[in-house]
């Protein structure tokens, strides 16, 4: 039953723990991007620095990317199978003002942009606000 998620894990050269299988799980079935806080919310009977740690584990090992969407909360989202988490694999993030959630638009990639002579990008935050599709 939890065959997906110890594929990806071990994959990813994790370990597939239970703790560790129950996160991924939530964060495949979710629409949008988790933080810490919805993790808590929802992992009710685990402790903070145990669904912590499983974030750190996971966007080590390239499961999930860190997002700041500009709200002042660290957002957390699922990268794809073929993810590299490299330059090339940044995509736009939409936040939605009704339900505040922020979504991946993992096929709206960031387009190539010609930089100044030197300036070497190395990671790019670009947030689209508006309506999502549950909300509108
Ligand atoms: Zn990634
Ligand atoms: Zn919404
Ligand atoms: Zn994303």
């Amino acid at each position: 039953m939890n065959e997906k998620e110890e594929y990806k894990l071990n994959t990813r050269g994790i370990r597939p723990t239970a703790m560790r299988i129950l996160v991924l799980k939530y964060l495949t079935n979710l629409r949008h991007t988790t933080s810490l806080l919805d993790l808590e919310t929802h992992f009710i009977t685990s402790d903070r620095s145990t669904l912590f740690r499983t974030l750190k584990t996971f966007e080590e090992k390239g499961i999930i990317h860190k997002i700041d969407d500009g709200t002042g909360v660290i957002k957390y989202g699922l990268c794809t199978e073929t993810c590299d988490c490299s330059l090339k694999e940044q995509h736009f993030h939409f936040y939605c003002e009704k339900c505040t959630e922020t979504f991946c638009l993992n096929h709206v990639k960031i387009p190539f942009l010609e930089l100044p002579k030197n300036f070497i990008l190395k990671q790019s935050n670009l947030v689209l606000k508006g309506v999502c599709s549950n909300c509108n």
